[in-house]
């Protein structure tokens, strides 16, 4: 091939056909995908990986009726506009943490059904038999209901662990969810105390009211820190602005609203990332205090590692 002076380069790239990248009259029409998310997040925690799982979002109408049981309409319909809510209908998430310590791969609440929370853990990289341990901070259906399926164990070579009295009020009160997802893993189960670990660098901590023995996990590797804070607060505003507005699934109100002030509290105080199940996914943030309450700071890439 002979070689080109520069000048000839030049007058043969001027010489292609330029028509050869004009679009074409009839434009290829992408279809309309509809609103979409991500299925998983995952961040670095010291040695850890921790990844937020997205197994299902849906609207319900009426949110006073969950979040503000105890304060008028006009309360809660400011409370909500100044945050660009609709008082009238709310977005729901449900938020799974799957963390891989290194040596084991710890599973945080199983999701309403295995589907949702296999398929958001095949986007993350994972398959249910990796899962070493499942973890589930307490008893309420969207919690457990991925713990079988078809009749067998969604995550077949796990052991699992939760709360000593979570358990034991559940099991007491006969709940059909309970008894079916539950009760029959209890001989691979570890009951915890409020302290306890349910693996090297993660700590259960007591946080009752929502249900009788509701558990936060902390994380810990390398010096940093997370807690993971299931349903302590429901909601980024109506729970956390309003520690004490009455939400119609804390099944102790009362105690709900003062482990809601503790947890939230520390979490402002040491400046602690935490992870919500409920909590807009990504369900990643920090929370800080503002007047007598809290507000719910989103994660802005402090925590990619
Ligand atoms: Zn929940």
């Amino acid at each position: 091939m002979p070689r080109l002076t520069r000048r000839q380069s030049l007058a043969a790239g001027a010489s292609l056909p330029l028509a050869t990248f004009a679009p074409t009259l009839a434009r290829a029409e992408a279809p309309m995908l509809g609103a979409g998310l991500a299925p998983y997040r995952r961040i670095a925690l010291g040695a850890f990986e921790v990844t937020t799982l997205l197994v299902n979002t849906m609207v319900v109408p009426d949110p006073q009726s969950i979040f503000g049981m105890n304060v008028s309409a006009t309360a809660f319909a400011e409370a909500s506009t100044e945050n660009f809510l609709s008082p009238d209908e709310s977005r729901f998430f449900f938020t799974p943490t799957v963390v891989n310590t290194g040596s084991e791969l710890v599973l945080f609440d199983t999701g309403q059904s295995a589907e949702g929370t296999t398929a958001a853990l095949a986007a993350a990289g994972y398959t249910p038999e990796q899962v070493d341990i499942v973890v589930l901070t307490h008893m309420h259906g969207d919690h457990i209901g991925g713990m079988q399926s078809g009749g067998a164990p969604t995550f077949a070579n796990a052991r699992y662990v939760t709360g000593r009295v979570e358990y034991d009020a559940w099991a007491a009160a006969g709940d059909e969810g309970f008894d079916t997802n539950v009760r029959p893993f209890a001989d691979r189960m570890t009951f915890l105390d409020d302290g306890q670990d349910a693996a090297s660098g993660i700590t259960a901590l007591a946080a009752f009211g929502h249900t009788p023995g509701h558990m936060t996990y902390r994380l810990e590797s390398e010096g940093a820190g997370l807690l993971i804070f299931a349903d302590l607060a429901n909601h980024p505003v109506w729970s956390l602005a309003h520690p004490d507005w009455e939400v119609r699934f804390d099944m102790d109100k009362a105690a709900a609203a003062a482990s809601r002030r503790a947890v939230l509290g520390m979490l402002a105080a040491e400046r602690l990332p935490a992870i919500g199940y409920h909590m807009p996914f990504p369900a990643l943030g920090f929370v800080d205090t503002r007047g007598d309450g809290f507000r719910w700071v989103p994660e802005a890439g402090q925590l990619m590692g």
